[in-house]
């Protein structure tokens, strides 16, 4: 008898035809206690299983995942037969301190492989990138992962995606191993990822590049020049000195310490680096093909997402046929959008990657479902704990990227108040916030958090008659503010955003004078001049910090007009177009109650 992980007893009962209510009193009787709807662990299973002649197992949702493959015959791990790999590039995450430099260093990799003719090099962030270095006078390819930190990193791994082969660990020269520098190098170690250090701001001064070595010694990183096996190259990724050497570097370090062969001539599989919800192009999502090769048209699932490979394109924008091992490729095609780090096969037919994804859903849900809880704000979430009602704060999270809900995601879960209260994201997701994550909310009393993407049409009325909470932000450290204010009981709110009215933009006047005026009209409440803006394409945010600078109405200028009219708006901002809503509002201090 196999039950899943977090299964109740209601769920056994459900699989050998009992009454949920005997198998409490059973499990009472053998001196346990706990009721029908709550999730049991494994020992209370086999106990439980013992005394009814059962054999309970649980199985981990990996393990139920690739059961539901292999009864699609779809084997994860087949038996490669040597002679078929072949050599495939490294691929590469940077990590390290906050301002040593990552992102400059992706930027100055990027530009190291512009080939003469090829106007302006990689034209595109998908999330990953692949540039050829020379070594040996042989050109080869090495794949970045193109977010840079170990939060990324550590986020993929825990959905069980291992991408990365390599990483660079930057150290600042002028500042040393930092806190960020020590948790990089501790998740790289702990998934045995082989290490390059790249010490960096070498231009700076005060630089020195030795006491870097010497330090990252005493974390086992000991440098090939004092007798180890890591190679630290100095460089500087601002005047982009001996980039070149840090990427030898790179094919050394993989050459010595992995190898990294693949079989290209299976179906392919891979990961999920990064997806998004795109107006004109429906979901795109950057993935990397671990093994095999995929090519435009063939059906595949990731994650609950599934679909055909429409069309794919690289980096530079080019269309792509098919994607090779380590090759990173951005994928039109697929139904909606899966998440970071989600695994994608190549399924036999459209029929049976559909049911796949369906199957996954399915699952997911019967997950979410499987606990429900009153109703909660993050400002009552206190009351609620001390009348016993609540010992975790269910959240939903809805963000503009994949990236940024993981990242959200994996910051939030970080936040440690104790044992009495505890965080749960019961669901995630791209996009709008719909009536689907609002019916949630309700089920699981969850407080919904919109990072930079705002509730679709009429979903707040909903939200609001049901007594959901919505929170949203545009930056995470206030969402993680929040959060842990909430669960330490602490928020006593002192202002707050008072929604004001929306503006719906008609047409767009370009002036050379005052630049572009969104020529609107008022959908709701009054619009103000001076008030905070905040401009809303299809439900995301695409500016959240801007301003009414001016408001016109005809050819005067007003301090406020009201729902019905027209006017003329200049937000100091250019990326406007018609059908974007223009919604504002103010803060005001709230009553302490
Ligand atoms: P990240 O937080 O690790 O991604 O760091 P950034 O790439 O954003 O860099 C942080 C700051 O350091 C920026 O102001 C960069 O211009 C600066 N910086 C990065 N690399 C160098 C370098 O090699 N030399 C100097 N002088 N400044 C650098």
């Amino acid at each position: 008898m196999r039950v899943r992980q977090g299964a109740t007893l209601t769920d056994l009962a459900e699989k050998i035809n009992a009454n949920p209510a005997a198998l409490v009193t059973v499990l009472f009787h053998l001196g346990e206690m706990a009721t029908a709807t709550q999730s049991l662990d494994e020992d209370t299973f086999a106990l439980l299983g013992a005394e009814l002649g059962y054999n309970v197992q649980i199985v981990s949702p990996e393990d139920e995942d690739r059961e539901l493959l292999e009864s699609f015959d779809i084997d994860l791990e087949p038996d490669e037969d040597d002679a078929n790999l072949v050599p495939r590039p490294p691929v590469v995450t940077v990590m390290g301190h906050v301002d040593h430099g990552k992102t400059k260093l992706l930027d100055a990799i990027r530009s190291t492989d512009v080939v003469a003719g090829e106007a302006g090099g990689i034209t595109q962030s998908i999330g990953a990138y692949q540039v050829r270095v020379n070594l040996n006078d042989e050109k080869r390819p090495i794949t970045f992962i193109d977010t840079p930190g170990h939060e990324a990193f550590t986020a993929m791994r825990a959905r069980g995606a291992e991408v990365t082969d390599i990483a660079i660990l930057v150290v600042a020269a002028d500042d040393g191993v930092m806190p960020q520098t020590v948790e990089a190098l501790n998740h790289a170690q702990a998934a045995n990822v082989p290490i390059v250090v790249a010490v960096n701001k070498i231009d700076k001064e005060g630089a020195n590049p030795d006491k870097i070595r010497g330090q990252l010694t005493e974390y086992g990183l000991v440098p090939e020049e004092y007798g180890g096996d890591t190679m630290f190259v100095d460089i500087s990724a601002k005047q982009r000195l001996h980039i070149d050497e840090l990427l030898e570097a790179v094919l050394l370090t993989a050459d010595a310490a992995l190898d990294l062969r693949a079989n290209p001539d299976i179906d392919a599989r891979g990961v999920t680096i990064e997806a998004k919800l795109d107006k004109g192009r429906g979901a795109v999502s950057t993935i990397l093909v671990e093994r095999g090769t995929l090519r435009v048209g063939d059906p595949i699932v990731a994650g609950s997402a599934y679909g055909r490979v429409r069309a794919m394109f690289n980096e530079h924008g080019e269309n792509l046929t098919e994607a090779g091992p380590a090759r990173p490729a951005l994928v039109l095609g697929l139904t909606n959008v899966p998440s970071a780090g989600d695994s994608f096969i190549v399924a036999p037919d459209d029929r049976t990657a559909r049911q796949i994804a369906d199957k996954r859903e399915a699952a997911e849900r019967a997950a979410l479902l499987a606990k429900r809880r009153k109703r909660v704000s993050l400002e009552n979430l206190t009351d609620v704990l001390k009348e016993g009602k609540v010992d975790t704060l269910n959240l939903i999270l809805k963000g503009d990227s994949s990236g940024a809900v993981e990242a959200l995601e994996d910051s939030l879960l970080k936040i440690d108040v104790g044992d009495e209260v505890a965080l749960r994201v019961i669901h995630r997701g791209v996009g709008a916030i719909t009536q689907n994550d609002v019916n949630l909310a309700t089920v699981d009393s969850a407080v919904i958090i919109g990072f930079n993407v705002r509730p679709a049409e009429r979903v707040s009325e909903i939200a609001d008659r049901e007594g959901v909470d919505m929170k949203f932000y545009s930056v995470i450290y206030n969402a993680i503010e929040d959060v842990e204010a909430a669960m330490k009981g602490m928020l006593k709110p002192i202002y707050e955003e008072v929604d004001l009215g929306a503006a719906e933009i008609r047409q767009i006047f370009r002036s050379s004078k005052f630049g572009s005026i969104a020529g609107s009209i008022v959908r709701s409440g009054i619009i103000k001049r001076g008030a905070k803006a905040r401009l809303v394409r299809d439900g995301v945010v695409i500016n959240g910090d801007l301003s009414i600078e001016t408001l016109r109405r005809e050819k005067d200028d007003v301090t406020e007009v009201r729902e019905g009219y027209e006017c003329g708006i200049n937000l100091g901002f250019k990326d406007i177009t018609e059908g974007d809503v223009i919604e504002t509002w103010e803060t005001r201090e709230k009553p302490r109650d």
